[in-house]
């Protein structure tokens, strides 16, 4: 074996044990830092190939993708989805262009067999779609263009008219492999499908359309591998494909949605349900002291952390609230949805920055049978992955999606700002029950207050 390749087996190894060490938070850590070593190796050994003789164009593009990516590694938690969508856009366009660039260069030395030109075909159209998808994600996460979803009659037909027929043209290309007229035909068709698949998709869905996309510039990864006879890119690209696969899975069974209902359903456009029907209700609002009070003399307090506390960073607080409630003897836990926040995992890196012992993360299904027996459950910022009308109500767009339920505590705490839906756009009938004490304000902020409250009455005591 080479040295080369040697390496390649070391990187490929610690891409594995990344994706191992990621399944718990205890080693998230050191999966981050192997897949770093991973990338580090795998760039070092391409680089050090005999067959790579220039290096002028590659740091030209070093230096440029760090000026881009310096800045996209520092945005805020909040912003990671839109971030990811853009690295899948980058990732898309790299398998694209590489793919047409082997396209061309075997055109002029003759080397294109139909093999060759149906493997670039596929890549180009899967990076050019990623490109042009992981854009308009990206887009519609940071309301760069507007998020809602938007249809047409027969959208789904044009939809799959556009694929249709760039998946037909690199057919053609397979049979005739000089026709170069075909590939920048397929370009533009795959980019247009690539637009035209993300329109109907409204903003709640974006995160699981990411994770599509993700899978997608894998296997775009794989078919550039297969092009430049790289192993360590396929099986690189094979890892992402996959595991973007699984990631779609995992938030469609937590949505309770299956995976055509996200990528054509249009989830998003239908109208509010509760909400137009005009029924005046009224919700009951309680201070940081009442809250104070009731989470000190209770027995079992369940904190459901939701996207709110992420926009308000109220995670510190948080932790902050665990430490005098347990110091009074109080069993205080945190219940987690897998699609609380806009990424699966967003709120366990969250609390892991807080440092909240993991012990005291549990998951939906192991909190949801112990529910009537907790005294108080603080809700911060979460709203659809507590919302009822997903049990009961058969009309509700989140119908069938699984939640923690809070509402079957004896008492029910909800930090928001008002009385605004959340992501999926529907009201929570949460907020107007007898058991719902509703606590107005920012979560950081209300979260001090009540934190103020606790050390003040111990300081006192
Ligand atoms: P939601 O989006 O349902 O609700 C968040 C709530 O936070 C809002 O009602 C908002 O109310 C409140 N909020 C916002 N900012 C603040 C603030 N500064 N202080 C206090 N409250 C605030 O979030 P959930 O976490 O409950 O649900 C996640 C949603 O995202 C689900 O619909 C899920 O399906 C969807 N989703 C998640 C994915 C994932 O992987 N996590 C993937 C795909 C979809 P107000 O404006 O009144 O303050």
């Amino acid at each position: 074996m080479t040295a080369v390749g040697a390496a390649y087996l070391v990187s490929a190894t610690l891409f594995i044990l990344a994706l191992r060490w990621m399944s718990t938070p205890e080693t998230a850590r050191r999966a981050v830092a192997s897949a770093v070593a991973a990338m580090v190796i795998a760039v070092a050994a391409t680089l050090a190939r005999p067959d790579v003789v220039e290096y002028q164009w590659i740091a030209i593009a070093a230096v440029l993708g760090t000026i881009v990516g310096v800045p996209l590694s520092r945005v805020p938690l909040t912003a990671v989805p839109e971030r990811t969508g853009l690295s899948q856009a980058f990732g898309g366009l790299a398998a694209a262009l590489v793919g047409t660039a082997k396209y061309y260069l075997w055109l002029e030395e003759g080397g294109l067999t139909p093999f060759r030109t149906g493997v670039i075909s596929l890549e180009v159209i899967l990076g050019c779609l990623t490109c042009t998808g992981g854009l308009m994600a990206a887009g519609k996460l940071a309301d760069w263009i507007p998020s809602k979803s938007i249809t047409y009659p027969f959208q789904n037909v044009v939809n799959l008219s556009l694929l249709g027929a760039a998946l037909l043209l690199g057919v053609y290309l397979v049979i005739n492999p000089a026709a170069s007229w075909a590939l920048p035909v397929i370009i533009a068709l795959a980019l247009a499908f690539g637009i035209a698949l993300l329109m109907p998709i409204g903003g709640a869905d974006m995160p699981t359309v990411i994770s599509f996309l993700n899978a997608y510039a894998g296997i775009s990864a794989v078919l550039m591998g297969i092009v430049l006879e790289n192993l360590l890119l396929i099986t690189a690209g094979a890892l992402d494909g996959a595991s973007g696969f699984i990631l779609s899975v995992v938030m469609c069974k937590a949505m309770n949605r299956p995976m055509t209902n996200v990528l054509f359903g249009a989830f998003g456009s239908a109208p509010a349900g509760a909400a137009a029907t005009g029924e005046v209700k009224v919700a009951q609002s309680a201070t940081a002291g009442d809250a104070a009070m009731l989470m000190s003399q209770a027995d079992r307090v369940v904190i459901v952390p939701g996207y709110g506390m992420a926009v308000a960073q109220a995670q510190h607080r948080a932790r902050e609230l665990y430490d005098q409630l347990t110091k009074r003897g109080v069993d205080v836990k945190f219940a987690v949805h897998p699609v609380a926040g806009r990424m699966p995992g967003h709120m366990n890196v969250l609390l892991a920055e807080a440092d909240i012992p993991y012990d005291r993360l549990v998951e939906m299904d192991d909190i949801n049978p112990d529910m009537p027996q907790v005294d108080v459950v603080l809700v911060i910022g979460a709203n659809d992955v507590v919302n009822p009308a997903a049990r009961t109500d058969t009309a509700s767009p989140i119908y069938g999606m699984p939640i923690i339920d809070a509402d079957k505590a004896r008492t029910v705490l909800c930090i928001k700002r008002s009385m605004n839906p959340g992501f999926s756009g529907i009201e929570n009938e949460l907020y107007y029950n007898a058991n719902t004490l509703m606590l107005f304000g920012d979560a950081k902020a209300m979260m001090g207050e009540i934190v103020k409250q606790l050390s003040g009455e111990a300081a006192a005591a």
